[in-house]
């Protein structure tokens, strides 16, 4: 079967893996739109602690961490090293105690069946800031050892490279769609057709421009956020737990002495490429409000990425029942890079036609906003 995938994000590129592991021939394009999401993402995978509470978007949410147990054994099985990810472990913070306490009850009720969330207790100041030392001297922290950080780029890149070596290929074009005879063709730029047997759209927050071509409206939009990335010389940081303070902003630190804070949350932002100097007061304020240690960190870069962000807080995956040939995996919104490798495999099984694992019939694209 060959089937052609629009778009090399952390979903297409989970796709396009899974695919090709199945036997699929395999077809990637991408046009690597600046504001790609997973280029910008942060990489938290910690759905446990989160406040929302759509028991659809959760099950997907939860997982997908967990799915990153074995997709990262089976990457490393493939000789794959740069995979990006790591088990942290993650601090919760709330600003006074009884907020912390209800979130804790939270977390325990949701992880008595996620067992890789590991033992959760709560840790007085002086012991979260030894884990993060650049934290304020007052704040009490839940620790989830589970918890988990990942580079998007790094794990997307090397799903595509393990897909590529099963016989996958990936080119880079703008690719537009259209009907022929009820089923979806794929139009390279220079207007000739792409044969496929399959089409897969898993191009984030620019699906609707091309699915609109089919006369399809699709609830996604671009959301920005900017994320800042900050340098610590000298310092180890590898170990350093995720940062949830439990409001949209977060920190988690990377190997080469990189701390990363986020994010910007733009909604109604369009395709607005900038660094924005509000943008940029807005998440130093929320890090440094909780990690003062930071003050004095070199900025490495302002990162810009557009959250594939639908009305629905839920994510869009299945195949159009009135276009053949037509399936759309997107809106993973806040939370892609968690839930994108998991939500890959799904998208590959529905295309070989295998039963789900999980009822899909909540994510279809014909949803009520759809169609
Ligand atoms: C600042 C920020 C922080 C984030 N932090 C986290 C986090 O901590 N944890 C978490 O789980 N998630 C996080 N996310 C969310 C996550 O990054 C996204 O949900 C995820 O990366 C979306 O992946 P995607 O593959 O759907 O889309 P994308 O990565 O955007 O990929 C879509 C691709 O499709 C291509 N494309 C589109 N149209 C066409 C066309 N016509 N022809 C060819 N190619 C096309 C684009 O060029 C692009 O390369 C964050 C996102 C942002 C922006």
């Amino acid at each position: 079967m060959r089937v052609l995938i629009i778009g090399a994000g952390i979903l297409g590129a989970s796709a396009a893996y899974h695919l090709a592991r199945l036997g699929a021939q395999v077809e990637i394009i991408d046009q690597n739109h600046p504001g790609k999401a997973t280029l910008a993402g942060a990489g938290v995978v910690c759905p446990w602690a989160t406040e929302a509470d759509d028991p659809d978007w959760y099950l997907l949410y939860a997982r997908g961490a967990r799915y990153y147990g074995t997709l990262i054994e089976e990457l490393r099985g493939q000789g794959e090293t740069e995979l990006g990810y790591s088990r942290v472990g993650a601090l919760v913070l709330a600003e006074d105690r009884a907020r912390l306490d209800t979130i804790e009850g939270r977390i325990s009720r949701r992880i008595k069946d996620a067992p890789e969330a590991g033992t959760v207790r709560r840790l007085g100041a002086g012991e979260a800031k030894r884990l993060f030392p650049p934290l304020r001297d007052d704040l009490e922290a839940i620790h989830i050892p589970g918890g988990a950080r990942v580079d998007g780029r790094l794990l997307a890149a090397s799903m595509l490279r393990v897909a590529i070596s099963s016989g996958a290929t990936l080119r880079n074009d703008y690719v537009s769609l259209r009907l022929n005879d009820g089923r979806a063709e794929c139009l390279g730029s220079d207007g000739r057709p792409i044969p496929a047997d399959e089409i897969i759209v898993t191009a984030g927050a620019w699906a609707a421009q091309i699915l609109a071509l089919l006369g399809l409206r699709h609830p996604v939009v671009p959301q920005k956020g900017q994320i800042i990335h900050l340098h610590l010389p000298g310092v180890a940081t590898s170990g350093w737990p995720v940062v949830l303070p439990m409001n949209s902003y977060y920190m988690l630190a990377f190997d080469d002495s990189r701390v990363v804070v986020g994010a910007t949350r733009e909604d109604g932002s369009g395709f607005d490429y900038r660094v924005t100097a509000r943008g940029q007061l807005e998440v130093l304020q929320a890090g440094l409000g909780i990690a003062p240690g930071l003050a004095d960190a070199t900025h490495i870069e302002t990162r810009v990425g557009f959250r594939p962000a639908g009305s629905a807080m839920r994510p869009i995956l299945g195949r159009v029942p009135q276009i053949a040939g037509l399936t759309i995996g997107n809106g993973l919104g806040a939370s892609g890079l968690t839930v994108g490798p998991f939500a890959g495999r799904l998208l590959a099984g529905v295309v070989m036609g295998e039963s789900a694992e999980v009822p899909l019939e909540r994510y279809s694209p014909t949803g009520p906003e759809a169609g």
